[in-house]
């Protein structure tokens, strides 16, 4: 037979493993004022395409970078959150290609000398807690943007904007630890609270998180994922992907070494170019741009309170249930919204927050920033005072967010409860309606006087019905058996 081999339809080389294993290479634009390694403005999102560039951020010829401190200081940050290892030296290097958004020809980044090494990172697992190592933490930019014109699958043409171009990034890289999309995606979730409440990331700014996610089934080759772009991408490559690998397994067939590409439109991932090889990229140490020495500024960095920290002390403080205090602490904004609304003598704001308004929220796609706290607070205020029940105030809640959603403004709780009628009937309203009732019902009324308790439960669904459950519940139940045990007397 000549040298080529059929391939074999089984291969016993790759066992059917149940291991999924997954590592990810997350890029974060750093909130800094300006670029990199220039004075360039980064709050560049509304305005018109190349306004925010200068000799430098363009690579045009003579320019030279310089560190912007800030970026540093902002990545040494995020080392520091994340246990790493600061190297006695650091350095930046070129990574060579070409690419139309790049206009240098080359991205000044890390290579083998990152800022930062040796990392660790505590998530909510798939068996509870555990640590994700980090490999690594480096600093480097980000290229111009590319606009395509006439949609993405077959532009017309393409245009450029290079107002991106040196907007600083971090990219933090992990170990290999994780075992399952739902664990890439409590572990982004946490990176991202982390990054927040350092204060040197805004998750709400469109494309300021890119995930490249690195998946494997054990024992078989590793694909890595590109271009997503979102939280829920995460986890819906991340699934898209196991399934594909556990599919080509089970058929026989190998899982190649490849880079593939997630359409997030349609929720796949297809095969694209073959990857530049390590040496194609031709890194070398940035001539332009000293190694840094920075160690010493990382140990004196003090942190702010973290997410975990800020947890136990709402369980300790607001007295929060556990799982509230996860769900109130996860996200920088909804923590700081809480604690504007708090009141230590009313835990059940928490339960309002977390799952009522959270629910809403989201349901909507709105932001908690979009909710102004007093409206939110004078809502609480009410229901603690009686003046609303649970049941209104869910309901002035998703009135006052449609408005907020159509209009970016709205009226004010207690106004929202007076136009729609919801105030609470109160005791009067209550003791009122139990007389129409009962004089409504005098068969039910003498069943309930013989010690018939059905009587009673129909008597107070009349009651609901005539209230059309704007009034308290237990305040009718209350003004329902007075009058009628006043009648048995
Ligand atoms: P490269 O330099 O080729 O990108 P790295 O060793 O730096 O490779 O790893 C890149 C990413 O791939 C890391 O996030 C790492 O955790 C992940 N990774 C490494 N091995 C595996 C594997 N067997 N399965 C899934 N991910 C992996
Ligand atoms: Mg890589
Ligand atoms: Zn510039």
């Amino acid at each position: 037979m000549s040298g080529d081999s059929v391939e074999p339809l089984v291969t016993a080389v790759q066992p059917l493993g149940t291991g999924t294993i997954i590592g990810l290479e997350i890029h974060c634009q750093l909130n800094t004022r300006s670029k990199l390694f220039c004075g360039c403005s980064t709050d560049y999102r509304d305005d018109p395409p190349n306004t925010h560039v200068c000799p430098i951020c363009l690579g045009l010829p003579g320019a030279l970078p310089r560190v912007n401190r800030a970026v540093i200081e902002y990545a040494l940050r995020v080392a520091k959150a994340l246990h790493c290892e600061v190297p006695l030296e650091s350095e930046f290097a070129r990574k060579n290609y070409f690419y139309p958004d790049l206009n240098k020809a080359f991205q000044i980044t890390q290579y083998d000398r990152p800022l930062a090494v040796r990392g660790t990172l505590l998530i909510e697992g798939d068996n509870g807690e555990k640590e994700v190592g980090i490999t690594r933490v480096h600093v480097e930019e980000d290229p111009g943007r590319l606009v395509h014109k006439g949609g993405t699958d077959r532009p017309k043409y393409s245009l450029v904007d290079y107002n991106r171009a040196g907007i600083p990034l971090i990219e933090i890289v992990t170990d290999p630890d994780l075992r399952s999309p739902k664990e890439a995606r409590r572990f982004l979730h946490k990176i991202r609270a982390t990054l927040e409440y350092l204060g040197v990331f805004d998750s709400e700014k469109e494309g300021s998180l890119r995930v490249d996610a690195n998946v494997s089934i054990q024992g078989g080759e590793r694909v890595e994922v590109k271009n997503i772009t979102s939280y829920k991408g995460v986890e819906k490559a991340l699934t898209f992907e196991v399934t594909r690998q556990r599919g080509v397994i089970r058929r026989g067939q190998r899982v190649t070494r490849e880079t593939r590409h997630f359409v997030e439109a349609r929720g796949v991932t297809t095969s694209s170019r073959s990857k530049e090889e390590e040496q194609d990229y031709r890194y070398f140490p940035e001539p332009d741009l000293r190694p840094m020495r920075v160690r010493d500024w990382s140990d004196a960095i003090v942190l702010p309170e973290l997410p975990d920290a800020r947890r136990t002390r709402f369980i300790t403080q607001y007295g929060c249930s556990p799982e509230h205090a996860r769900t109130l602490t996860g996200e920088l904004r909804i923590a700081e919204f809480f604690e504007q609304v708090a009141d230590p003598g009313a835990p059940a704001t928490a339960t309002w927050v977390a799952d009522t308004l959270i629910g809403e929220l989201n349901y909507r796609e709105m932001s908690v920033s979009s909710v102004p706290s007093s409206y939110f607070r004078e809502l609480m205020q009410a229901l603690s005072k009686g003046e609303v029940t649970d049941h209104c105030a869910v309901e002035v809640l998703r009135s006052l967010l449609d408005q907020l959603h159509a209009k970016g403004t709205c009226e004010s709780p207690l106004a929202c409860v007076a136009r729609l009628g919801l105030g609470k009937a109160g005791e009067e309203i209550a003791a009122t309606v139990a007389a129409e009732v009962i004089c409504e019902n005098e068969r039910a009324v003498a069943d309930y006087h013989s010690g018939k308790n059905e009587a009673f439960n129909f008597l107070i669904g009349q009651v609901m019905r005539k209230t059309k459950g704007r009034a308290d519940p237990a305040a009718l139940n209350r003004a329902l058996k007075e009058a009628l045990d006043m009648r048995g007397e």
